[in-house]
């Protein structure tokens, strides 16, 4: 995986996108990221550094420098295990953990993320297949991921999925839940309510005076 460190470059300020670290920041709990003391504890204790690309003292540091485009499409953030030991070992009670989620959601929804890389494809199908019927229909999901990532590999699973299609073990049917339209306005709501939160914080929506 050395290869991934190749496209490290020098940034000079005026590509460093200071309302970054607010987005990051904000959310629930996430302005302790500015108390970092860059200590190194998270990235010692995690199990994925030597597989990252940039541990996660470092990734904490790239969002405070304002690297928008190098910490949305990294890799560090889609190989996180969730494992908690760096939440629960920083001296400085910084959520990392909830920072990686917050990244790998931005990363989705501004689309940089690292094309063809398996993780973020299948957390980008799941979440819109939940988003749009409340379910997550596997097989339609794993066909999906295959032929965004490697339809090649496709061919080679052919055999498999149709011994277990035989046996009743693998549909491409869509499920739904019932009243999926409701789950479609609840999310939309906690999407607007969220940015709204953000915008605020961010100091974009102005106080309206009387
Ligand atoms: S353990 Fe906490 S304080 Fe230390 S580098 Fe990591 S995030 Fe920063
Ligand atoms: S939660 Fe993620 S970043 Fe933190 S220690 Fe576990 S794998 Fe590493």
């Amino acid at each position: 995986m050395e290869e991934w460190r190749g496209w490290r470059k020098i940034s000079y300020e005026s590509e460093l996108d200071h309302l970054f670290v607010n987005e990051i920041a904000s959310i629930p709990g996430g302005d302790k990221l500015f108390a970092c003391i860059q200590c190194g504890t998270c990235s010692g204790m995690c199990p994925l550094t030597p597989y990252m690309d940039y541990t996660p003292r470092q990734i904490i540091a790239m969002i405070r420098a304002g690297l928008r485009w190098e910490v949305l499409s990294c890799y560090t953030t889609w190989l996180c295990a969730s494992c908690y030991s760096c939440t629960v070992e920083c001296p400085k009670e910084i959520k990392l953990t909830d920072i990686m989620y917050a990244v790998k959601r931005m990363a989705i929804k501004q689309g940089v993320y690292p094309k063809k890389f398996p993780i973020p494809i299948l957390a980008n199908e799941f979440f819109k297949s939940v988003e749009d019927s409340g379910r997550s229909s596997e097989g339609r999901l794993i066909l999906k991921l295959f032929l965004k990532t490697n339809p090649l590999k496709l061919l080679w699973q052919t055999g498999l999925g149709l011994r277990l299609f035989l046996k009743g073990r693998f549909s491409l049917k869509k499920e739904a839940i019932h009243r999926k339209n409701e789950l479609k306005c609840m999310i939309k709501a906690l999407e607007t309510e969220h940015m709204v939160k953000s915008r605020e914080e961010l100091g974009l929506v102005k106080e309206t005076s009387i």
